[in-house]
């Protein structure tokens, strides 16, 4: 398994995975066409399908283009997004599974940022990899534009059941100011503190802060770590509001 990270827009991830037994690709998030399309001519790959983690414009507005210039006739995202992204074929639900070459994925829906929002789960070579798009971020969770915190609480909880050492690759770049924030919520968290210290020292050298695992979520991110959907939502209001 391969992933190549793609900076998109001004803080987005675009990402293209591979399947290197087979050459087969995919493209979470087709943000925006023009770099997608250069990462995938950089790298020769052969792209069978766009997968969508939700409908923002900021995650599809490069899926109609893409999937010209490459003709890929899959465009991934939840049933219930029917009509919200664009250039949408495929009609995923919760537990769907399928093959990318050698490669599993599923398909796990997490509402809570959107109603539609979903993660797709990649098993192969020893590893697993997770898409979580703006519901998991490293070290924060999306806003709540459309479901409730008792929605975001379980969508955290699903994703947190994975193997410990899954990858997590979110939707964007956000994670100085989700760290300044979890060092906030809990002053005394030494992961938190490291964390944030190891992610300054990336962004300083120009390198993303992706990918983070699940473990080091259960153990840094405040909003997996809130008790329950009520201090969830608490949290979620305050770091709105924050400013580091
Ligand atoms: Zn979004």
């Amino acid at each position: 398994m391969r992933v190549e990270i793609v900076p998109c827009l001004s803080d987005n991830y675009a990402y293209v995975l591979t399947c290197e037994a087979t050459g087969q690709s995919a493209i979470v998030d087709a943000s925006d066409s023009a770099p997608v399309l250069e990462a995938v001519a950089r790298a020769g790959r052969r792209v069978a399908a766009i997968w969508s983690t939700h409908h923002h414009h900021d995650h599809t507005g490069g899926n109609e283009a893409v999937a010209a210039a490459l003709r890929v006739s899959e465009v991934l995202g939840h049933s219930s997004d029917r009509g919200r992204i664009p250039a949408q074929t495929r009609f995923v639900e919760h537990g769907d599974a399928w093959q990318l070459g050698l490669l599993n994925v599923r398909v796990l829906h997490i509402p809570g940022h959107t109603t539609g929002a979903v993660a797709y789960v990649v098993s192969g070579d020893g590893q697993q990899a997770v898409f979580t798009g703006d519901t998991l971020f490293v070290a924060g969770c999306g806003r709540l534009f459309e479901g409730t915190p008792e929605m975001m609480h379980a969508s955290l909880a699903r994703l947190s059941q994975l193997h410990p050492a899954t990858l997590v690759y979110c939707g964007h770049e956000y994670t100085e100011a989700n760290l300044r924030f979890a060092s906030h919520v809990e002053p005394g968290n030494r992961d938190v503190a490291a964390a944030l210290v190891a992610a300054s020292e990336r962004r300083m050298a120009g390198q993303p802060t992706v990918p983070s695992t699940v473990a080091s979520e259960i153990a840094c991110n405040p909003f997996v770590r809130a008790r329950d959907a009520g201090e969830l939502g608490a949290r979620r209001k305050a770091k709105d509001s924050f400013r580091s």
